[in-house]
């Protein structure tokens, strides 16, 4: 039997709650609309593409920044609302909805000039929709063409823990009274989404994967890479967990190299408000000189609140991290063998003093 990790998947893009709560997500939302119509060089009299359009906003977004055709992807169910949102608002005659997996559907024309999609998931990497844009950048994009958003980062921190380890761990120590300790375990397995104040983050952040839209392949997202976790705090802290989030960068400069921002750039914390839901997106203005606006947004604990919260990985032994200490290792992420929609994670680690090694650890994880 062929395995099918995809009809479960789109039949989970058809409930309304999915597309209510990534609407409502100001920073995700707000971020692409302020790239698209900030950005006329790219979309005035583009032809675009949507991959995933869900209830059809970014391809709506597109036209009404000047695009000359629209193809709207969807592969669920959610194909034929997008068409009738597009329909009353009057943008059917440059909006094309096409129903189908990006991997499998034919477009009228050869090439587009831009692709954009919003495929992040959990930890960026869940759900591995990245993949099928890869696919149809590989398919459809013009060779000088662009992909919004151009770039997303992976990064990890060490948090001291403290809230998760209250309400995940401790808690079963005395439920109403019983001790319930046996039901501790699980959580030391698998990455939890999480809401983590800032104020847990006690080391510098690392970047532990760095993708380029224009250049990346599906092979290279399986992929471990060395970190160095340096302590930001001034007294020893007890460090009781990984953390990730994840970066995203839209920039207008098309073409593979050209658009990349080196790692020592800090991604843009750019104010949104709760109500801007409400009403349209305003354009941003490009500075002095520049002949367009970059956009990025992060959905780290550094930034407001997005629906993608942040991933925190629990360790059964707590770390005792000393001022000027550093936790050194590798951080392992692959597609899970039994279902390629979710993620295996190994994170191997150290703790070090001027190059000497304390309290090895090796954890596994998976992302679900
Ligand atoms: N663009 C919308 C929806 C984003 S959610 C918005 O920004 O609000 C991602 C959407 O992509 C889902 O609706 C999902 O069904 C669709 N999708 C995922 N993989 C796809 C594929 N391979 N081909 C076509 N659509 C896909």
């Amino acid at each position: 039997v062929e395995r099918d990790d995809d009809t479960h998947y789109f039949h989970s893009y058809e409930e309304n709650d999915i597309h209510e709560i990534m609407l409502k997500d100001t920073v995700r939302t707000v971020s692409y609309a302020r790239f698209i119509l900030s950005n006329p060089k790219v979309f005035k009299g583009a032809v675009v593409m949507d991959v995933g359009c869900g209830t059809g906003i970014l391809s709506m977004l597109a036209a009404k920044a000047g695009a000359k055709h629209v193809y709207a992807i969807e592969a669920s169910g959610l194909a034929v609302k997008a068409r009738e949102n597009i329909a009353k608002n009057g943008l059917a005659n440059i909006i094309t909805v096409i129903q189908g997996k990006v991997e499998d559907i034919e477009l009228p024309v050869e090439r587009v000039d831009v692709i954009v999609s919003e495929w992040m998931g959990y930890m960026l990497l869940y759900e591995s929709m990245l993949d099928s844009v890869l696919v149809a950048r590989d398919r459809f994009l013009a060779p000088t063409g662009l992909m919004a958003p151009s770039q997303t980062r992976l990064v990890l921190s060490a948090i001291t823990g403290d809230r998760v380890w209250k309400e995940r761990v401790e808690f079963w120590n005395s439920a109403y009274g019983f001790d319930l300790s046996t039901m501790q375990g699980p959580q030391f397995g698998e990455g939890s989404t999480e809401i983590v104040d800032k104020e847990e983050v006690v080391t510098n952040e690392a970047i532990v994967r760095d993708i380029n839209s224009h250049s990346a392949t599906i092979k290279s997202l399986d992929f471990h890479s060395p970190f160095v976790l340096k302590s930001t705090t001034s007294s020893p802290t007890t460090v009781r967990a990984f953390l990730t989030h994840f970066d995203t960068f839209f920039s207008h400069r098309s073409g593979a190299g050209k658009s990349h921002v080196p790692p020592e750039v800090d991604v843009q914390i750019l104010p949104f408000s709760d109500d801007e839901y409400t009403a349209p997106v305003k354009p941003l203005q490009p500075k002095e000189g520049e002949d367009g606006v970059e956009v990025s947004f992060t959905t780290g604990p550094r930034g407001k609140y997005t629906h993608w919260k942040q991933v925190v990985f629990l360790l059964r032994e707590a770390i005792t991290l000393g001022q000027g200490e550093e936790i050194v290792g590798r951080f392992y992420c692959k597609k899970s063998p039994t279902n390629s929609r979710e993620l295996d994670v190994e994170i191997h680690y150290a703790v070090e003093t001027s190059g000497e090694e304390k309290v090895p650890g090796e954890r596994e994880f998976t992302v679900q």
